[in-house]
């Protein structure tokens, strides 16, 4: 009889899981709460991507005039500015999300898994419950994802005060917003906003933006901000946010006040691990909340596995969707290689992008690893030019011996599709020399890691 695969939580992590647990001869159930495709699609992922879309064209139009294009107005007077119309902006991101989420559910049912709406609990002996259902199950996986955290003196009201998950509700653009948080989240959001026009303020309580990020990287993300006009707050600490009116207030630690007619909080996550039966199952959490588990995805009870944010591993879509992959090919007998976050890409959506992967120039740093680097500036790459791109740039890192690249930065337009190579580079420990070789279109941006890797030829 085929093995009955239980899944609590239908985001990247459980929705993955399912595919692979399909493919493999099981019998599988979703059970989720939201809609498949969890908060990545819904909330997360695919919403940010999707306004920040139209982020990216509002800023490539900053360049139309550099480039000779000129826009007039219907009488052909010069058109003096260019606007953004939230509520459509935020319908299509609506409808693009739920399309999405519809798409996983066709490719779910195509693979005959079962989706169960509702809350799953871990019950005794390998079971979920959900409302009078109980489901037997051979292995089951907790993919519940995680929420925005909030604070008691920083609560969002939906309308001013706002999670990442709420401003898809906007229908008017924000007079004056202030983006609270300055990691990856806060990041992107004041970027999109920025780039549609509107007045922002960057509350980061570290001496720069992107403290997690390569430091080079963030500097030149620093620099471009606040060069288009907003307002960095460099390590001003929040302490609440209050709402009188159509006024919102950030109290800072050291008493200062900023005012703005809207607040995004990005203060990171929690997971969603709370009334899941967790600790009677025998699953060990850390003091966050975060399961424990180990490389394949195991847990530390014996047929429960845990993929994706839940786990708090790497935040990230990509790697809840490996997990889940992973500890499917675990379970049910498949080649599985245990998860490796030296070999992950990511990327911060800002203009410009970030994208990294492998070893960080910290780790360099530190010690952790030996390696060499060179850091390539785009304004030197000729497509860089012809499109008006001045900053950015190519870092790689090698190791001194054998010249196998281990990681590198990119940060750039688009460097989400630039790092690719280094990906492959760093994934199957090319060399520089082979990362050198490979033909670059001219003129392209690609060329500049080519370049860089060239710079690391020892004689
Ligand atoms: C603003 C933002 C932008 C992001 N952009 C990117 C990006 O560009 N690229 C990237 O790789 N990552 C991105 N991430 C991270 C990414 O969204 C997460 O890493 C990803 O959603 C994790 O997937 P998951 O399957 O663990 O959880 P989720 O996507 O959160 O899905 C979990 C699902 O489980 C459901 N659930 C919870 N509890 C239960 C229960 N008891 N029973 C049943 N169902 C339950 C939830 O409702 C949800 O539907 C972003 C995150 C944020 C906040």
């Amino acid at each position: 009889m085929a093995d009955h695969i239980v899944i609590i939580g239908g985001g990247p992590g459980g929705y993955e899981a399912a595919h692979v647990a399909a493919q493999l001869g099981a019998e599988v159930t979703v059970v989720d709460t939201d809609g498949v495709g969890g908060s990545a699609v819904l909330t997360d992922c695919v919403p940010s991507k999707t306004l920040i879309a139209t982020a990216e064209l509002m800023a490539d139009m900053t360049t139309a005039q550099e480039l000779g294009v000129n826009f007039h107005d219907h009488e052909g007077d010069a058109a003096t500015a260019i606007a953004v119309d939230l509520g459509r902006v935020n319908a299509r991101v609506k409808q693009l999300a739920a399309d999405q989420s519809a798409d996983i559910a066709a490719r779910l049912d195509r693979d005959g898994v079962r989706v169960v709406t509702g809350r799953g609990r871990l019950g005794p002996d390998l079971t979920v419950e959900v409302g009078d259902e109980t489901l037997r199950a051979d292995a089951i996986i907790v993919a519940t994802g995680a929420a925005p955290r909030t604070l008691p003196s920083a609560q969002p009201d939906g309308e001013r005060i706002l999670t990442w998950e709420q401003v898809y509700d906007l229908t008017e653009v924000p007079e004056k917003l202030i983006v609270v948080g300055s990691g990856v989240t806060g990041a992107e959001f004041a970027s999109a906003y920025l780039s549609l026009g509107i007045d922002v303020t960057l509350v980061s309580s570290r001496d720069r933006v992107l403290p997690g990020e390569d430091a080079d990287a963030s500097a030149v993300l620093e620099d471009v901000l606040t060069r288009r006009g907003m307002n960095v707050l460099g390590q001003s600490r929040m302490q609440s946010v209050t709402r009188d009116g159509d006024t919102v207030t950030v109290t800072l630690t050291d008493g200062r006040r900023v005012s703005g007619s809207h607040c995004i909080l990005a203060l990171g996550s929690v997971p969603n691990t709370a009334d899941l039966g967790l600790e009677a199952a025998g699953v060990a959490t850390d003091e966050g909340g975060f399961i424990t588990v180990d490389r394949v995805s195991r847990t530390s009870a014996r047929g429960i596995y845990a993929a994706g944010d839940c786990t708090g591993v790497l935040m990230l879509a990509s790697v809840a969707a490996m997990q889940g992959r992973i500890a499917m090919w675990h379970f049910l007998g498949d080649a599985v290689a245990p998860l490796d976050l030296k070999k992950v890409s990511s990327n911060v959506f800002t203009a410009p992008e970030i994208a990294t992967v492998g070893w960080s120039q910290k780790a360099v740093d530190a010690g952790e690893i030996d390696a060499q680097a060179v850091m390539l500036p785009l304004a030197g790459n000729a497509r860089a030019k012809m499109q008006g791109v001045r900053d950015g740039f190519v870092k790689l890192f090698c190791r001194p011996g054998t010249g196998i690249v281990v990681g590198g930065v990119v940060v750039g337009p688009r460097a989400s599709e630039l790092i690719h190579p280094v990906s492959i580079a760093v994934a199957e420990s090319l060399t520089a020399d082979q990362l050198a070789q490979a033909f670059t279109v001219y003129p392209s941006m690609s060329g500049s890691i080519a370049e860089a890797a060239r710079r690391l030829h020892r004689v």
